[in-house]
């Protein structure tokens, strides 16, 4: 059976996301910054969360890390460059590591950028990916803590994931990221058309995400830039872009 993946909305603008693999009948949760919203979701549905994988160590994806444990009894996974700074950490993950919900497999890249310890799980056989604040749909994270060639790098490595690659990104930001995409690549009707479409989405109050790499390859200002320089310089541009 193929993964079920739940979009459980925190904050003004989180995604945490659920996901049930119904062979196992196992339930993990991606980056529980709140931890009422994903047990309130997870019960109703009868579902016992028994994994947290946290991509990186914000308190928007690790504050209800605790209590989803106190609850659930779950086990927490995350980076192992930021151990220090996640709480109830029980295991470190890496590059080459793995995570597994029933049979199905997630592999460990490590995309430094937004936080320098900075991960995303990989489902290669059920073509989804849970990235966190890396990638966003038409657009990618702040650089909080790495450099742009380390972004630039780590984008250009999830845009060589199958195209049909379910991308799972942790926030809402579409539209401002649209806007933006936009005004950078002013004659790529590709963009024009996706912002459109997300306009009406917004409107009536449908998420955006998930997204997928092909539609990122065509309209995400972030990995059309032709060079670490011209990422500099869009990075720079959008994070003052009204
Ligand atoms: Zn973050």
């Amino acid at each position: 059976m193929p993964l079920e993946i739940v979009c459980v909305p925190a904050f003004s603008d989180n995604y945490l996301w659920l996901v049930h693999d119904a062979d196992s009948g196992e339930t993990a949760v991606v980056d529980p910054g709140d931890a009422a919203p994903v047990l309130a979701v997870a019960e109703a549905r009868g579902w016992k969360i028994s994994q947290v994988w946290n991509t990186h160590w914000h308190p928007d994806h690790t504050g209800g890390n605790l209590a989803v444990k106190e609850a659930t009894g779950a086990t927490i996974s995350g980076p192992r460059r930021e151990s220090a700074k996640i709480q109830g950490l029980d295991i470190e993950l890496a590059e080459g590591d793995e995570v597994r919900l029933g049979a199905h497999k997630g592999d460990v890249c490590e995309v430094p950028g937004h936080t320098l310890g900075h991960i995303a799980l990989v489902f290669g056989e059920d073509k989804v990916a849970f990235v966190g604040d890396t990638l966003f749909a038409m657009g990618c994270g702040r650089l909080f803590e790495g450099t742009p060639e380390q972004m630039f790098n780590s984008l250009n490595r999830l845009a060589t994931l199958p195209p049909q690659t379910a991308v799972y990104c942790a926030h809402e930001y579409t539209l401002a990221n649209a806007r933006f995409a936009a005004h950078a690549e002013p004659g790529n009707a590709a963009i024009a058309a996706r912002l459109a479409e997300v306009e009406r989405a917004r409107a009536e109050g449908r998420a955006t995400v998930p997204t997928t790499i092909a539609a990122e390859l065509a309209t995400n200002p972030f990995l059309l830039a032709r060079d670490v320089a011209e990422f500099a310089e869009r990075r720079a541009a959008k994070d003052s872009f009204r």
